[in-house]
């Protein structure tokens, strides 16, 4: 069913009673061309499989609800202000599906690119972004520098002269935003599963079953499933179920927390990222603002926080904005985080035939779900990568060919 202004008319005229559910829940078949695990990426994954590649003999596992994991636990924010090579024609790829998104997979993500303003707050730092907006100008990206008086005008009650970091301008991404996360994953489950894709709630890997070098199927908690290629978006359980193949990845999983406040009136128009600390904040259609910083700093599988990582972001958001102090906290959830040793994912195929792997998001893989999808059934269905994806190989590390694009070395933690 099309959602329209005449599907809407006549539902409503019906009382609403003729609906049908979203997606299935179908049965898992003993048999498929492609199973990919996970239903985050893995959902965007199976809808451009369906759409790019005609491949539609195709299950999502999800040991879990649909859009469980961390495409349903982020701050929300896309953005496509990447200075590295490797990265910002991949991120402006993402960028312009996210631009197209909701047209194409007919479903509300409620995609408002309501602009993405990183503060600085020295002269060194203005150097810096005056660098990463000038490489994003010369890809073709939007980005403004702006200076102090530019962004008093748009945010007034920013801290202008906090005597330790003050603020002396911005650079801009004014087609960055905010995508609602779960609509993504509902629209991209919607329209896999009108493909005829198989999308399987509560249904954990357990196993990877492997032949002379070849992926043959995987076990789950509901039963055996035999599959010809085999693609993992596991994120922060991406080194667990990477074991199940005897595979060892650079990955380490951490816990990262955001918060909610009570429902304020429109205050926020747009993101806001502190620049002399982490922390990011935008306001929500409903009035919260929605707001994060750095990990927690331990590694661990639980999607729950602690305290002092709350209090160290909190402190980072009334640094920036004083009356913050004021604002009562709501509520606070964690996602566990698929930290790579420098900061960029992995979109490859394995040493094993069959074996493909998509992780390494650290921070920011929500913005680059469209693209992350898009890319990942390219390699899937063509066992190449494609070159949007051609820098976010495995064997980088091996090989000395990291993409650092924060210049924070081989620390997961600090990425
Ligand atoms: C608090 C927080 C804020 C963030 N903010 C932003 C942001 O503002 N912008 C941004 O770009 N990014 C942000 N991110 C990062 C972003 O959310 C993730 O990088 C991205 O969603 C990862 O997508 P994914 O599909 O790899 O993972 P997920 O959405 O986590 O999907 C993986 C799925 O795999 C399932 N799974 C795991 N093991 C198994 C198994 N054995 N069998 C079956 N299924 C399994 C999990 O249940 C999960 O649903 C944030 C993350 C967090 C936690």
């Amino acid at each position: 069913m099309r959602y329209s202004i005449f599907s809407l008319a006549r539902n409503a005229l019906t009382g609403h009673k003729h609906w049908k559910p979203a997606w299935r829940q179908p049965e898992p078949k003993p048999e498929y061309d492609v199973v990919i695990v996970g239903s985050g990426h893995g959902l965007a994954t199976a809808y451009y499989l369906a759409k790019e590649h005609g491949i539609t003999n195709v299950a999502v596992l999800e040991k879990s609800w649909l859009g469980s994991g961390n495409i349903g636990r982020n701050t929300t924010i896309i953005r496509s202000n990447y200075m590295l090579p490797g990265n910002n024609p991949f991120y402006e790829w993402s960028m312009k599906l996210w631009e197209g998104l909701e047209q194409d997979f007919n479903f509300n993500a409620m995609v408002s690119q309501r602009g993405v303003l990183n503060l600085f707050h020295s002269d060194p730092q203005r150097d810096a972004f005056a660098r990463r907006g000038n490489a994003m100008r010369i890809d073709g990206v939007d980005a403004e520098l702006l200076d102090r008086e530019d962004v008093r005008a748009m945010y007034p009650f920013l801290d202008f002269d906090n005597a330790r970091f003050p603020i002396k301008g911005g650079l801009l991404q004014r087609r960055g935003g905010t995508v609602r996360h779960d609509a993504v994953a509902w629209g991209y489950a919607r329209g896999a599963d009108t493909r005829g894709i198989d999308i399987i709630q509560n249904c954990a890997v357990t196993g990877i079953n492997i032949e002379k070098g070849k992926v043959v199927g995987v076990e789950t908690t509901r039963g055996s499933i035999k599959c010809k290629k085999l693609g993992l978006a596991v994120a922060g359980n991406s080194s667990e179920v990477a074991a199940m193949a005897g595979i060892k990845l650079p990955i380490e999983s951490h816990v990262l927390q955001a918060f909610v406040s009570e429902g304020l009136k429109p205050y926020i128009d747009g993101v806001v990222t502190f620049g002399a600390g982490h922390f990011y904040v935008s306001q929500s259609d409903k009035g919260g603002l929605i707001f994060g910083g750095d990990l927690d700093g331990y590694n661990s599988y639980a999607r729950r926080g602690n305290l002092p990582a709350m209090e160290h972001v909190i402190e980072g958001g009334m640094a920036m904005i004083p009356a913050l102090s004021r604002v009562k906290v709501l509520r606070s959830w964690g996602g566990i985080m698929d930290m790579s040793m420098d900061g960029s994912p992995i979109i490859d195929k394995t040493h094993i035939e069959g074996l493909y792997l998509n992780c390494g998001w650290c921070y920011g893989g929500f913005k680059a779900t469209p693209a992350s999808g898009w890319c990942f059934a390219w390699t899937i269905a063509r066992n190449e990568a494609h070159k949007l994806n051609a820098a976010y190989r495995l064997d980088r590390f091996r090989r000395g060919l990291m993409l650092d694009e924060k210049g924070q070395g081989a620390q997961p933690n600090l990425h």
